[in-house]
Protein backbone atom coordinates (compact mmCIF):
# COMPACT_ATOMS: atom_id res chain seq x y z
CA UNK A 1 0.00 0.00 0.00
CA UNK A 2 1.68 3.28 -1.20
CA UNK A 3 2.19 5.71 1.68
CA UNK A 4 2.79 9.26 2.50
CA UNK A 5 3.29 10.32 5.93
CA UNK A 6 4.94 13.43 5.49
CA UNK A 7 3.61 16.42 3.60
CA UNK A 8 2.87 20.20 3.54
CA UNK A 9 -0.53 22.19 1.78
CA UNK A 10 -1.15 25.92 2.49
CA UNK A 11 -2.12 25.07 6.25
CA UNK A 12 1.67 25.60 6.28
CA UNK A 13 4.16 26.29 3.51
CA UNK A 14 3.42 24.16 1.12
CA UNK A 15 1.94 25.55 -2.40
CA UNK A 16 -1.01 23.25 -3.10
CA UNK A 17 -4.71 23.66 -1.24
CA UNK A 18 -5.57 20.60 1.16
CA UNK A 19 -7.36 19.18 -1.48
CA UNK A 20 -5.20 19.92 -4.59
CA UNK A 21 -2.80 17.91 -2.22
CA UNK A 22 -4.53 14.55 -1.29
CA UNK A 23 -5.93 14.64 -5.31
CA UNK A 24 -2.24 14.94 -6.31
CA UNK A 25 -1.27 12.23 -3.64
CA UNK A 26 -4.53 10.30 -5.44
CA UNK A 27 -3.11 10.18 -8.67
CA UNK A 28 0.26 9.56 -7.57
CA UNK A 29 -0.76 6.21 -6.63
CA UNK A 30 -1.19 7.01 -2.75
CA UNK A 31 -3.70 5.11 -0.62
CA UNK A 32 -2.36 5.88 2.78
CA UNK A 33 -2.03 9.66 3.29
CA UNK A 34 -0.81 12.12 6.42
CA UNK A 35 -1.18 15.92 5.65
CA UNK A 36 1.64 17.18 8.51
CA UNK A 37 1.79 20.55 8.17
CA UNK A 38 4.06 22.78 10.48
CA UNK A 39 2.88 23.81 13.83
CA UNK A 40 -0.67 23.68 12.10
CA UNK A 41 -4.10 21.51 12.25
CA UNK A 42 -6.14 23.49 9.96
CA UNK A 43 -5.67 21.90 6.56
CA UNK A 44 -7.27 18.61 7.99
CA UNK A 45 -10.58 18.74 7.91
CA UNK A 46 -10.48 19.40 4.25
CA UNK A 47 -7.66 16.71 3.54
CA UNK A 48 -9.80 14.34 5.29
CA UNK A 49 -13.18 15.05 3.89
CA UNK A 50 -10.78 14.99 -0.20
CA UNK A 51 -9.66 11.29 0.89
CA UNK A 52 -12.55 10.30 1.90
CA UNK A 53 -14.41 11.19 -1.36
CA UNK A 54 -11.78 9.13 -3.01
CA UNK A 55 -11.62 6.01 -0.77
CA UNK A 56 -7.95 6.77 0.57
CA UNK A 57 -7.09 5.86 4.24
CA UNK A 58 -6.26 9.36 5.66
CA UNK A 59 -4.40 9.75 9.09
CA UNK A 60 -4.16 13.07 11.05
CA UNK A 61 -0.62 14.65 11.15
CA UNK A 62 1.22 17.95 12.32
CA UNK A 63 4.81 18.81 12.33
CA UNK A 64 5.66 20.53 15.55
CA UNK A 65 8.91 22.58 15.75
CA UNK A 66 11.15 22.31 18.84
CA UNK A 67 13.83 24.20 20.57
CA UNK A 68 16.69 21.48 21.84
CA UNK A 69 19.69 22.33 22.80
CA UNK A 70 20.74 24.35 19.83
CA UNK A 71 19.04 23.10 17.59
CA UNK A 72 15.40 23.39 15.56
CA UNK A 73 14.17 19.45 15.14
CA UNK A 74 10.59 18.64 13.94
CA UNK A 75 8.23 16.07 15.52
CA UNK A 76 6.10 14.57 13.85
CA UNK A 77 2.26 13.55 15.14
CA UNK A 78 0.04 11.32 13.52
CA UNK A 79 -3.17 9.91 14.16
CA UNK A 80 -4.06 12.16 16.69
CA UNK A 81 -7.37 13.43 17.76
CA UNK A 82 -7.31 16.89 16.11
CA UNK A 83 -9.79 18.47 18.81
CA UNK A 84 -7.71 17.45 21.62
CA UNK A 85 -7.62 20.86 23.72
CA UNK A 86 -3.47 20.30 24.85
CA UNK A 87 -2.46 19.85 21.31
CA UNK A 88 -4.78 22.56 19.79
CA UNK A 89 -3.60 24.93 23.17
CA UNK A 90 -0.24 24.66 22.37
CA UNK A 91 -0.20 24.94 18.61
CA UNK A 92 -2.11 28.27 19.19
CA UNK A 93 0.81 29.82 21.44
CA UNK A 94 3.45 28.78 18.74
CA UNK A 95 1.53 30.42 16.05
CA UNK A 96 1.18 33.47 18.08
CA UNK A 97 5.16 33.76 18.80
CA UNK A 98 5.69 32.54 14.84
CA UNK A 99 4.32 36.06 14.16
CA UNK A 100 6.40 38.11 16.04
CA UNK A 101 9.10 36.17 14.72
CA UNK A 102 8.33 37.54 11.28
CA UNK A 103 7.91 40.95 12.32
CA UNK A 104 11.34 40.75 13.29
CA UNK A 105 12.39 38.34 10.10
CA UNK A 106 10.94 41.48 8.25
CA UNK A 107 12.85 44.53 10.08
CA UNK A 108 15.89 42.97 9.65
CA UNK A 109 15.11 42.14 5.51
CA UNK A 110 14.37 45.63 5.20
CA UNK A 111 17.66 46.85 6.63
CA UNK A 112 19.48 45.32 3.72
CA UNK A 113 16.83 46.38 1.09
CA UNK A 114 14.20 44.24 0.62
CA UNK A 115 11.13 46.23 -0.05
CA UNK A 116 7.53 45.70 2.27
CA UNK A 117 9.20 42.12 3.41
CA UNK A 118 6.38 41.46 5.53
CA UNK A 119 3.56 42.54 3.33
CA UNK A 120 5.13 40.21 0.76
CA UNK A 121 5.89 37.23 2.72
CA UNK A 122 2.15 37.54 3.78
CA UNK A 123 1.07 37.52 0.52
CA UNK A 124 2.77 34.27 -0.18
CA UNK A 125 1.45 32.75 2.74
CA UNK A 126 -2.19 33.69 1.22
CA UNK A 127 -2.54 36.67 4.33
CA UNK A 128 -2.58 33.89 6.77
CA UNK A 129 -0.02 35.61 9.73
CA UNK A 130 -0.39 32.82 12.24
CA UNK A 131 1.51 30.36 9.94
CA UNK A 132 3.91 32.95 8.22
CA UNK A 133 7.65 30.74 7.65
CA UNK A 134 10.99 31.16 6.09
CA UNK A 135 9.55 29.41 3.41
CA UNK A 136 7.42 32.39 2.41
CA UNK A 137 9.79 35.05 2.64
CA UNK A 138 11.96 32.87 0.70
CA UNK A 139 9.42 32.53 -1.85
CA UNK A 140 9.26 36.28 -2.11
CA UNK A 141 12.96 36.74 -2.28
CA UNK A 142 12.81 34.87 -4.80
CA UNK A 143 10.12 36.87 -6.84
CA UNK A 144 12.22 39.87 -5.61
CA UNK A 145 14.90 38.63 -7.42
CA UNK A 146 17.00 38.48 -4.41
CA UNK A 147 17.96 34.77 -4.83
CA UNK A 148 17.69 32.70 -8.21
CA UNK A 149 15.38 29.97 -6.17
CA UNK A 150 14.07 28.76 -2.95
CA UNK A 151 16.95 26.77 -2.50
CA UNK A 152 19.63 29.78 -3.13
CA UNK A 153 17.64 31.79 -0.43
CA UNK A 154 18.97 29.52 2.40
CA UNK A 155 22.65 30.47 1.69
CA UNK A 156 22.12 34.14 1.78
CA UNK A 157 19.18 34.54 4.06
CA UNK A 158 17.07 33.37 6.72
CA UNK A 159 20.02 31.00 8.34
CA UNK A 160 22.09 31.59 11.44
CA UNK A 161 24.69 34.63 10.14
CA UNK A 162 22.74 36.00 7.45
CA UNK A 163 20.17 39.12 7.61
CA UNK A 164 16.34 37.24 8.31
CA UNK A 165 17.68 34.87 10.67
CA UNK A 166 16.13 34.97 14.04
CA UNK A 167 16.77 33.03 17.19
CA UNK A 168 13.56 31.61 18.28
CA UNK A 169 12.40 29.00 21.19
CA UNK A 170 9.77 26.86 19.40
CA UNK A 171 8.42 24.27 21.84
CA UNK A 172 10.30 21.78 23.86
CA UNK A 173 10.55 18.01 22.91
CA UNK A 174 8.80 17.04 26.29
CA UNK A 175 5.72 19.76 25.11
CA UNK A 176 5.49 18.57 21.72
CA UNK A 177 5.46 14.69 22.54
CA UNK A 178 3.45 15.10 24.96
CA UNK A 179 0.58 17.27 23.20
CA UNK A 180 1.02 14.50 20.74
CA UNK A 181 0.71 11.55 22.92
CA UNK A 182 -1.85 13.01 25.22
CA UNK A 183 -3.98 13.56 22.08
CA UNK A 184 -3.82 9.61 20.90
CA UNK A 185 -1.31 10.23 18.46
CA UNK A 186 2.15 8.75 17.75
CA UNK A 187 4.86 10.95 17.81
CA UNK A 188 7.73 10.68 15.13
CA UNK A 189 11.40 12.19 14.60
CA UNK A 190 11.10 13.77 11.44
CA UNK A 191 13.91 13.70 9.11
CA UNK A 192 17.11 12.76 11.45
CA UNK A 193 19.76 13.07 9.02
CA UNK A 194 19.14 16.65 8.63
CA UNK A 195 20.33 18.20 11.86
CA UNK A 196 23.36 19.10 12.44
CA UNK A 197 24.94 17.38 15.19
CA UNK A 198 27.24 14.48 15.98
CA UNK A 199 26.64 10.60 17.01
CA UNK A 200 26.73 11.61 20.74
CA UNK A 201 24.31 14.05 20.55
CA UNK A 202 22.27 12.55 18.18
CA UNK A 203 21.98 9.25 20.81
CA UNK A 204 20.98 11.91 23.72
CA UNK A 205 17.50 13.34 21.43
CA UNK A 206 16.81 9.92 19.97
CA UNK A 207 16.95 8.85 24.17
CA UNK A 208 15.55 11.81 25.62
CA UNK A 209 12.56 11.70 22.79
CA UNK A 210 11.82 7.71 24.09
CA UNK A 211 11.95 8.75 27.39
CA UNK A 212 9.21 11.31 26.64
CA UNK A 213 6.76 8.78 25.15
CA UNK A 214 7.99 9.10 21.40
CA UNK A 215 7.34 5.93 19.24
CA UNK A 216 9.16 6.54 15.83
CA UNK A 217 11.36 7.58 13.13
CA UNK A 218 11.62 8.76 9.85
CA UNK A 219 13.39 6.48 7.67
CA UNK A 220 12.47 7.46 4.39
CA UNK A 221 11.97 10.74 3.71
CA UNK A 222 13.04 13.19 0.91
CA UNK A 223 15.67 14.87 3.17
CA UNK A 224 17.68 11.76 3.46
CA UNK A 225 19.77 10.14 0.94
CA UNK A 226 20.01 6.82 0.01
CA UNK A 227 22.95 6.15 2.16
CA UNK A 228 21.01 7.79 4.99
CA UNK A 229 18.10 5.30 4.35
CA UNK A 230 19.85 2.77 5.34
CA UNK A 231 21.36 4.79 8.16
CA UNK A 232 18.50 5.31 9.68
CA UNK A 233 16.71 1.92 8.99
CA UNK A 234 19.53 0.32 11.28
CA UNK A 235 18.89 2.76 13.69
CA UNK A 236 15.20 2.35 14.04
CA UNK A 237 16.02 -1.47 14.72
CA UNK A 238 18.91 -0.71 17.22
CA UNK A 239 16.56 1.68 19.14
CA UNK A 240 13.19 -0.61 18.51
CA UNK A 241 11.20 2.33 16.91
CA UNK A 242 8.93 1.97 14.07
CA UNK A 243 9.92 3.22 10.83
CA UNK A 244 7.84 5.61 9.43
CA UNK A 245 7.76 7.31 5.70
CA UNK A 246 6.91 10.76 3.78
CA UNK A 247 8.25 12.60 0.85
CA UNK A 248 7.78 16.16 3.23
CA UNK A 249 6.48 17.17 -0.72
CA UNK A 250 6.20 21.47 -0.32
CA UNK A 251 6.07 22.45 -4.10
CA UNK A 252 6.61 20.42 -7.36
CA UNK A 253 9.92 23.09 -8.13
CA UNK A 254 11.40 22.82 -4.75
CA UNK A 255 11.02 19.40 -3.46
CA UNK A 256 12.98 16.51 -4.19
CA UNK A 257 10.67 14.06 -3.83
CA UNK A 258 6.96 14.74 -5.05
CA UNK A 259 4.07 13.07 -2.88
CA UNK A 260 3.74 9.56 -2.88
CA UNK A 261 6.78 9.02 -4.55
CA UNK A 262 8.15 7.61 -1.26
CA UNK A 263 10.06 4.02 -1.76
CA UNK A 264 8.40 1.54 0.07
CA UNK A 265 9.42 1.30 3.62
CA UNK A 266 8.81 -3.15 3.16
CA UNK A 267 10.79 -3.75 0.28
CA UNK A 268 13.58 -1.15 1.57
CA UNK A 269 14.30 -3.19 4.53
CA UNK A 270 11.45 -6.06 5.87
CA UNK A 271 12.86 -6.17 9.68
CA UNK A 272 11.23 -2.68 10.03
CA UNK A 273 8.29 -1.87 11.64
CA UNK A 274 6.10 0.22 9.65
CA UNK A 275 4.10 3.20 12.19
CA UNK A 276 1.07 2.52 11.40
CA UNK A 277 1.22 -1.05 12.82
CA UNK A 278 0.49 1.30 15.81
CA UNK A 279 -2.94 1.96 14.95
CA UNK A 280 -4.05 -0.63 12.87
P1 LIG B 1 10.35 27.86 9.72
O1 LIG B 1 9.60 26.78 10.43
O2 LIG B 1 9.55 29.10 9.51
O3 LIG B 1 11.69 28.13 10.35
O4 LIG B 1 10.63 27.34 8.25
C1 LIG B 1 11.31 26.15 8.04
C2 LIG B 1 11.03 25.69 6.63
O5 LIG B 1 11.93 26.32 5.73
C3 LIG B 1 11.30 24.22 6.47
O6 LIG B 1 10.18 23.47 6.83
C4 LIG B 1 11.59 24.10 4.99
O7 LIG B 1 10.37 24.01 4.28
C5 LIG B 1 12.23 25.44 4.68
N1 LIG B 1 13.70 25.31 4.60
C6 LIG B 1 14.57 25.32 5.62
N2 LIG B 1 15.83 25.19 5.17
C7 LIG B 1 15.75 25.08 3.82
C8 LIG B 1 16.68 24.91 2.75
N3 LIG B 1 17.98 24.84 2.99
N4 LIG B 1 16.21 24.83 1.49
C9 LIG B 1 14.89 24.90 1.24
N5 LIG B 1 13.95 25.07 2.20
C10 LIG B 1 14.37 25.14 3.46
MN1 LIG C 1 8.52 23.41 5.46
MN1 LIG D 1 10.81 19.44 8.74
MN1 LIG E 1 8.11 18.81 6.64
Amino acid sequence: MKTDLHCHSTASDGALTPEQLVLRAHRNGVVRLALTDHDQLTGLPMAAATAESLGMAFINGVEISVSWHHLTVHIVGLNFDSSHPALIQGLAEMAKSRQVRALEMARQLEEVGVICAYEGALAQAHGRADLLSRTHFARYLVAQKKSANVRAVFMDYLVDGKPGFVEHQWSTLEQAVGWITQAGGVAVIAHPGRYAHDESSEIALIQEFIDCGGQGIEVITGSHSKKQFRTYAEKALHYGLYASCGSDFHALNESKMDVGKVPMLSTFNPLLKPVWEIWQ
